[in-house]
């Protein structure tokens, strides 16, 4: 599918906006701005997958009582040193904040810690987790999946076995974080959200047909899209694939292993004699404080070893190498000063939603053909 032309959406209008739908759709004005303030970060740092795209699909999860408004985590199994907390299906951006917070507080009094949540609603960004940690001072690994959420085919397979299944790295330094965030799919589920409404197209063979035919074509995961603004991903017959042929497909599962069968809260497949009625994430994280293992100098050594990475002769003509996160980086510099690109299906949807809850849409600058 082509890309059409966005418009610029200024950040403090959409933050305001999207905090008022949903504080319009039940939340508390401050769970509202929290919400709103996360899917932006996710819109500043390039992944729109991850951004304000959702909030159509988070005020229907509301309103059907698949996501519930003014939830905390209730810990369920706790140590010193590691947790597992549920997430009540509280919304992602309110639970996990809590749920890595607590895992900071361990990791603060013991040097490392370890927090397994299950059942929130979705978490967004994985990025912005580690961003937290390392804010603190520390080391941090997530490993995370989608409890009821198959949408990828294992390699060798078309069936859908596993979710998205993103893993985050997170690393402090004194001159900001370095982070690794990605999901194990060939791209992440709203990227192909993105696509269909008629943003940048996936890469060929990010999906694949019932067949085995390899395909970028939206269709394949929501089945026909024209004339509605619903993307449901069970009206496709296909699925996506994962990144990096059977090393994508073994980090995907092992993401089920601990962010599902070790939390408890369940992998991407089907409940053994139940039926599922929501998604949740899941997610097992880890966090070491470096100096707990001796490493007085981590911080510098992460950084002059970065430098060295980048300073690798690039392999093109005007070529650069980045670092993990640096993209991100320079994604927020640009977006804060010239706004948020929103494809025009994209906006529609967030105005038809603001309208359905009695919201007038602020006046956008018309697209940049
Ligand atoms: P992606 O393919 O854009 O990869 C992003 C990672 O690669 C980042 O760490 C980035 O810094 C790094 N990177 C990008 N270009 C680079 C370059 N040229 N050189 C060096 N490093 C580079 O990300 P994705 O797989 O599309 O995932 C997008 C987002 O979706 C992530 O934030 C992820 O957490 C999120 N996600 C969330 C869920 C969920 O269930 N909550 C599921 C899947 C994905």
């Amino acid at each position: 599918m082509a890309e059409l032309p966005t418009t610029s959406v200024p950040v403090d209008i959409l933050r305001g906006f999207v905090a008022d739908i949903f504080t319009a759709a039940g939340c508390a004005r401050e769970e509202g701005a929290q919400i709103s303030r996360y899917l932006l970060s996710a819109n500043l740092t390039g992944h729109d997958s991850h951004g304000v795209i959702r909030t159509p699909r988070y005020v229907q999860w509301l309103q059907e009582g698949k996501v519930v408004a003014g939830q905390d985590i209730a810990i369920v199994h706790e140590t010193p040193t590691h947790a597992i907390v549920d997430g009540n299906w509280g919304f992602g951006q309110t639970i996990a904040p809590r749920a890595v917070d607590l895992g900071i507080a361990k990791a603060r009094a013991n040097g490392l810690s370890v927090v397994g949540l299950r059942r929130t609603g979705h978490i967004g960004r994985i990025g912005d987790w580690g961003e937290r940690a390392a804010a603190a001072g520390l080391i941090s690994l997530h490993f995370v999946n989608v409890a009821g959420g198959e949408l990828v085919a294992p390699f060798g397979g078309v069936d859908r076995r596993f979710s998205t299944n993103p893993i985050c790295i997170g690393v402090p330094t004194k001159q900001g974080p370095i982070i690794l965030d990605f999901a194990t799919s060939l791209v992440a589920e709203g990227k192909v959200l993105v696509a269909s409404n008629g943003g940048k197209p996936v890469p060929h063979g990010a999906l694949i047909e019932p067949d085995g035919r390899l395909t970028s074509d939206p269709r394949t995961l929501y089945g026909p899209i024209e004339g509605t603004h619903v993307r449901d991903s069970a009206q496709g017959t296909g699925a996506m694939r994962t990144f990096g042929e059977h090393k994508g497909s073994g980090l995907a599962f092992m993401c089920e292993m601990l962010a599902g069968c070790l939390t408890e809260g369940g992998t991407s497949g089907p409940i053994p004699g139940g039926k599922r009625t929501r998604i949740a994430n899941g997610m097992l994280s880890i966090y070491l404080a470096p100096g707990s293992f001796g490493a007085a100098r981590f911080e510098d050594a992460a950084r002059e070893y970065a430098d060295y990475v980048k300073a690798s002769r690039p392999a093109g003509a005007g070529g650069e190498v980045l670092i993990p996160g640096e993209p991100e980086n320079r994604n927020r510099v640009e977006r804060l000063a010239k706004g948020i690109p929103l494809q025009p299906e994209t906006w529609a949807a967030i105005c038809a939603t603001a309208r359905g809850l009695g919201l007038t849409p602020p006046a956008v600058p018309t697209p940049n053909v």
